[in-house]
């Protein structure tokens, strides 16, 4: 058995109260004890001294195109539909290197800023390009960062009144074939898992009627969660309207797409009907404020949502919306949009935490296995150095969530160490190189 004892730390477990000089004992994949003071009787182990640190639990992402990060800092100034209809041509070129090598640059970027468990929302698909899904399951067992990757899909091209051009779309039946596939090779329902699927079309705007209903039911039959895009920006619900005659969250709902095994990406443009019924389903949001604000698209109801009772996780988005974004950032945008909106009570710094962290999990439908420090649970474990200049903020968490993310001294995934000291320790290769090569590989030199 292997055993780490961490000490002398201020513990924000998340669920229950903050240990101001505490210690976490973890006995392999585990969280076995938390408490104030030092560890009573560990034993063997391995003794990390977190004098000057914060510990929470792993922040979990809730929404991602990692394939993006080989195309970042294009159409600056563009609303959603036109970055989407000027880079998906670019896209079209992907392959299996592409989107390998691309998932091992935003991986290891997530890590370094605190990330224990990732989606991945892919739902680019050109034919002949290799195994594009397990080139990112690849990327992120080599890193050891647990992952959600989502099978994500377009049907609709614009001969159908998509968005996408017709090129990129793919035909409904091997969606689904190819989806069902990858869950049965992929997923893993267990407790401790490190990889689980879900189904994914990608937006009310890219997808026919008929795929988002045929894969909220393949979901259902294979026991996985469901996703997509909704209510990112006003012309998202102008096309609803004039297609489907209802909005986005009514189109949902038509489609049986609500519920507690459902989380959606953005949810900004949500009326209060829609809050209801989210929060009245258990139905979830992958709030991504960088984006948002990236896009102009406008900035969710996270203060509404959570009155209401709705999950809301965090998401850093793909990186072509969001150039380089940490998801500890990501904590404080979602507090500085919602205050900046809505007043200075509008968020804490201990909600943005939890949805930086529980909410996360509990959008992915694993509250009861990560996302708090409590024994019993998995081990996903951040260790953030909150000394140095940092210490002359007053309260660790507010240090964490009000300013730049701080340096992470250790990330644990499942006990398992793959951050010590702000550098990652799973992988031999260079994530930066990879994202590098990735973007030369796909747009060519800079420019
Ligand atoms: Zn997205």
């Amino acid at each position: 058995m292997t055993r780490i004892v961490i000490e002398n730390a201020h513990i924000a477990p998340v669920r229950g109260p903050e240990i101001p000089d505490g210690h976490l004992v973890i006995e392999d994949d585990r969280i076995t004890a938390v408490g104030p003071g030092p560890a009573p009787d560990p034993g063997p182990a391995r003794r990390v001294d977190a004098s000057g640190c914060l510990v929470t639990p792993g922040l979990v992402n809730t929404h991602h195109h990692l394939y993006q990060w080989a195309t970042q800092g294009l159409y600056q100034d563009a609303t959603l539909f036109e970055w989407l209809t000027g880079l998906y041509d670019t896209w079209a070129g992907i392959d299996a290197e592409v989107v390998h090598d691309a998932a091992v640059a935003g991986l290891g970027w997530l890590a370094l800023s605190g990330c224990t468990t990732s989606t991945d929302h892919h739902y680019v698909f050109p034919k002949g390009r290799g195994d594009l899904f397990d080139a990112e399951v690849t990327a992120a067992r080599e890193l050891h960062l647990r992952f959600h990757p989502c099978r994500g899909s377009m049907d609709r091209g614009r001969s159908d009144g998509g968005l996408p051009p017709d090129e990129i779309v793919e035909d409904r039946d091997e969606i689904l074939a190819a989806t069902e596939a990858a869950i049965d090779a992929y997923h893993d329902p267990s407790f401790s898992s490190m990889l689980r699927v879900a189904v994914a079309p990608c937006s009310p705007f890219s997808v026919s009627e008929g795929l988002m209903s045929d894969s909220a039911a393949l979901a259902r039959r294979k026991g996985v969660r469901l996703h997509t895009h909704l209510a990112e920006t006003l012309d998202e619900e102008e096309h609803c309207r004039e297609q489907f005659a209802c909005t986005p969250g009514e189109y949902m709902d038509k489609l049986g797409w609500l519920g507690p095994d459902v989380w959606f990406a953005h949810g900004v443009h949500l009326h209060d009907a829609d809050i209801r019924r989210f929060a009245a389903t258990g139905t979830g949001v992958a709030h991504c404020p960088t984006s948002n604000g990236r896009l102009g698209a406008g900035i969710a109801r996270v203060g509404d949502l959570l009155a209401a009772g709705a999950p809301v996780g965090l998401g850093v988005d793909g990186a072509a919306s969001s150039e380089l974004t940490s998801l500890a950032g990501e904590m404080r945008q979602a507090l500085l949009f919602q205050r900046a909106v809505r007043g200075p009570r509008a968020l804490t710094a201990r909600q943005a935490l939890e949805l930086g962290t529980l909410g996360g999990a509990t959008c992915l439908g694993r509250q009861d296995e990560i996302g708090t420090l409590e024994p019993g649970k998995l081990a996903d474990v951040a260790v953030w150095r909150v000394d140095g200049y940092r210490a002359a903020v007053e309260d660790p968490v507010c240090a964490l969530v009000f300013g730049p993310a701080p340096p992470v001294e250790l990330l644990l995934v499942g006990g398992r160490t793959v951050v010590e000291r702000g550098e990652l320790r799973t992988t031999s290769a260079d994530p930066a190189r990879a994202g590098e090569r990735a973007r030369r590989r796909l747009v060519g030199g800079r420019a």
